[in-house]
């Protein structure tokens, strides 16, 4: 069976080609000659996966999932949530995000924040929704020089590191991201 993963992103898809079984191949965008921005228009993480995945059942008829993330701080009502990515401007600036967020927090005390990944998936017809969190606390300045994003301010509940010092194959057994994965790859199971 193929299944469109709705990525360009070769690092995430060989990742998760190797968690599923043999008999799913994944196939990119571009391995399908999606070639087009799909614009995440939508207010909620569930709504730009559904978005995505959708615009890849009807313009290109497979079975596909897409995922969307963002960070959820407790203190700023769930911002940056869904504008994660752009959240100090179109740039997509990672340390112009980080830089924003620690300035929006300053002189908070409650710090508590999570990651979530939303993975909407089309197949034979019908919609699924799979989605995995984690939990932790924000920094007050960056720690760690591994991952991406906002890694270096995230200590995610049950250690003492950032994302940004945790190794990475540990990162990526605990994450929001594995978690909505693994829901996803049990469904196929
Ligand atoms: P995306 O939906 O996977 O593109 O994620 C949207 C944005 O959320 C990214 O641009 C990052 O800023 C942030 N993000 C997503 N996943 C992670 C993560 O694992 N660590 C840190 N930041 C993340």
């Amino acid at each position: 069976m193929q299944l469109v993963f709705a990525t360009n992103n070769r690092n995430k898809l060989q990742e998760v080609q190797k968690l599923f079984p043999p008999d799913i191949k994944l196939l990119s965008l571009e391995d399908i000659g999606c070639h087009e921005e799909i614009e995440e228009t939508e207010p909620t993480l569930e709504g730009n996966a559904i978005l995505k995945a959708n615009y890849i059942t009807k313009h290109y008829g497979y079975s596909c999932f897409a995922d969307d993330t963002g960070l959820l701080v407790d203190a700023l009502n769930g911002e940056p949530g869904v504008h994660s990515a752009r959240y100090a401007g179109n740039q997509k600036n990672t340390e112009d995000n980080i830089n924003k967020l620690l300035t929006n927090l300053k002189g908070e005390l409650n710090r508590s924040a999570h990651f979530k990944t939303v993975i909407a998936l089309n197949h034979n017809k019908e919609q699924f929704l799979f989605q995995g969190i984690v939990t932790g606390t924000l920094t007050t300045e960056r720690k760690g020089e591994k991952g991406f994003g906002y890694d270096p301010i995230f200590i995610p509940d049950g250690y003492d590191k950032t994302f940004a010092e945790i190794p990475m194959d540990i990162k990526n057994k605990i994450s929001h991201r594995a978690k909505a994965t693994q829901q996803l790859l049990a469904f196929f199971k």
